[in-house]
């Protein structure tokens, strides 16, 4: 069976989608043939993964037009037709790729939109925790696609998912870790400072007050990972020690999942770094500001562990995009770099 898979962002959601990967190989097994569509700059994240036959990357960056990529589509369902779409991002533009690919039969995630939407407005404690029962629990997002693709597929296969997400790390993933080029012989401990929209960042001046007093007063390194366009990482340069490795903007996403891969624990915000690193079974982490551990994404490890501080104007939008409408970000600057780092010291003394 050719299942083709549609994820176009973001990179920690692509990660999590590699559990539906896991899952539909339990199901199917031998029979099962994934192509994945994503945006260009998330093939890495997949390329490699044993279950995954094919990836395919929009370039929606690099220009390339959308008619070009359906023809692309059509040309790969002549070639080797395609049975089924499983659309994991129920966005506009994924509908468009199914109504472009209309003789494929298609299932569509339910993100629970309406519950997520009413979760960002309603500011009263009682009727919040109506609003998060029974419509969200606390299952992870991917969890709960699988609970309802799986109500289908067990109705034409038969069979039941025998594996959890939350069970130790993704093995296909932990093979990618060989594209490490630079090693760091002490152990270390990752902090992620960006994430994909301001208002879900801590202040990077608490990132570079944390690693200080990592530095200081643990006896592991830090390495700083974060891409090219996050320039506000030269804060960093600050920290005058040779255990501190600012890689900002000098590793490539393969390598930066290496260096994940290796770490004793990521700190970091909503974003996908945590998400890679709990997918190698690292734990994390995650300092939640406007967005929700709710809405699905918190981390899921037996080991990793969230902040967050209970205001009344959080979450404030399901993305973390929206910007704060509030005279301070409360959300991220109440959170004090003691109460991350004893937690971090916590979490370090259990490894
Ligand atoms: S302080 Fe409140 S309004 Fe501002 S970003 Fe945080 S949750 Fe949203």
């Amino acid at each position: 069976m050719h299942i083709l898979l549609v994820r176009f962002s973001s990179m920690g959601d692509v990660v999590l989608q590699t559990a539906t990967v896991n899952w539909l190989k339990s199901l199917l097994g031998s029979d099962l043939r994934l192509t994945f569509l994503t945006s260009s700059e998330f093939v890495e994240l997949l390329e490699g993964h044993q279950e995954i036959h094919r990836v395919i990357g929009f370039h929606r960056r690099k220009g390339e037009k959308w008619e070009n990529l359906v023809q692309r589509l059509k040309d790969l369902h002549k070639n080797d037709p395609i049975d089924l779409i499983l659309d994991l991002h129920g966005t506009l533009r994924s509908l468009r790729l199914k109504v472009s690919l209309w003789t494929i039969p298609a299932l569509t995630v339910d993100k629970r939109r309406w519950e997520r939407f009413l979760l960002t407005k309603v500011r009263n404690k009682f009727l919040k925790k109506f609003f998060e029962h029974p419509f969200f629990g606390l299952s992870p997002q991917v969890e709960r696609i699988i609970e309802d693709f799986e109500n289908i597929f067990s109705d034409s296969f038969g069979k039941k998912r025998t594996q959890s997400f939350r069970e130790g790390p993704h093995d296909e993933l932990t093979s990618l870790a060989p594209f490490l080029t630079t090693e760091i012989s002490r152990p270390y401990v990752v902090l992620a400072p960006s994430a994909s929209f301001v208002p879900k960042r801590w202040p990077v001046v608490s990132f570079v007050e944390l690693s200080k007093k990592l530095l200081h007063e643990t006896n592991y390194d830090v390495v700083v990972l974060a891409g090219k366009e996050d320039t506000f990482c030269e804060a960093f340069n600050e920290v005058s020690s040779d255990r501190l490795h600012q890689l900002q903007g000098k590793t490539t996403l393969k390598e930066s999942m290496a260096f994940l891969s290796k770490a004793k624990l990521c700190i970091g915000n909503d974003s996908g770094m945590n998400h890679i690193a709990e997918a190698y079974g690292v734990p994390s982490l995650t300092l939640f500001g406007p967005t929700d551990p709710r809405f699905g994404f918190r981390p899921h490890g037996t080991k990793s562990r969230i902040l967050e501080k209970e205001l009344s104007c959080r979450p404030c939008s399901t993305t973390g995009k929206k910007p704060c409408h509030r005279e301070r970000h409360f959300c991220m600057e109440e959170m004090t770099v003691e109460e991350v780092f004893k937690n971090v010291k916590e979490m370090l003394d259990q490894i």
